[in-house]
């Protein structure tokens, strides 16, 4: 199922969410006083945007996604969770116990972190990348039967994708990123947003709307 972005706004002295219903701020009514609410410039309401995301539309990023769905990329349930790496034309690949598999369909419920930086999306750097990730994948190193295997950026199938990535880095001449540097930095911030949008989302879905008093 879609997850759509969600609108973000105070009212009420309270900050308030609900599902970004593509209407316009014109039409917007609080849930909680049924008014319509009236923004001036500074407090537009802010759209939320889905991390939640077609990782067959996202070029040259690391995905992680989950086989149980979106409810499996949730933080309480990350032992479920399979990550990949797509090219710029929305191939994903990843290493299983199967061995490295490419895939044009089942990444549509991915998180997202881009590895592409604005400076670096050139043509020349997209056909480079595709390269690289063809000939990384068929390197004969990821067979179904060393998948346990540690490797210098870890095992399985996150071995798999930051071992590519610092394979990218290593080519551009650039330092290479350490699994606990990686994760922390660009994983975890991830996920954390993820699974709070989720929670947000489900109980937008039961009760219309979320609200805290603070601003998240
Ligand atoms: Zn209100």
């Amino acid at each position: 199922m879609e997850r759509r972005d969600l609108l973000r706004f105070r009212h009420c002295g309270l900050t308030v969410y609900v599902l970004d219903e593509s209407a316009g701020p014109a039409l917007l009514l609080c849930p909680l006083c049924g008014q319509a609410v009236r923004f001036s410039l500074t407090e537009a309401p802010v759209r939320v945007r889905t991390p939640v995301r077609d990782g067959h539309r996202a070029a040259c990023s690391f995905l992680i996604t989950s086989q149980h769905g979106v409810a499996g990329l949730s933080e309480e349930n990350d032992s479920e969770l399979h990550v990949g790496i797509s090219s710029s034309r929305g191939l994903v690949f990843s290493y299983t116990e199967l061995g490295v598999q490419c895939q044009k369909v089942g990444w549509e419920q991915s998180i997202v972190v881009p590895l592409l930086s604005p400076g670096d999306d050139s043509l020349r750097f997209r056909t480079l990348w595709d390269k690289h990730l063809e000939t990384f994948s068929g390197l004969n190193i990821w067979t179904a039967d060393r998948f346990q295997e540690q490797r210098e950026f870890g095992s399985c199938c996150y071995g798999f994708a930051l071992s590519f990535v610092n394979n990218v880095m290593r080519s551009e001449g650039k330092g290479l990123i350490s699994r606990e540097h990686f994760t922390s930095q660009y994983v975890l911030p991830k996920m954390e947003m993820a699974s709070r949008y989720l929670s947000m989302y489900e109980h937008i879905c039961q009760h219309r709307y979320y609200c805290t008093s603070l601003m998240v």
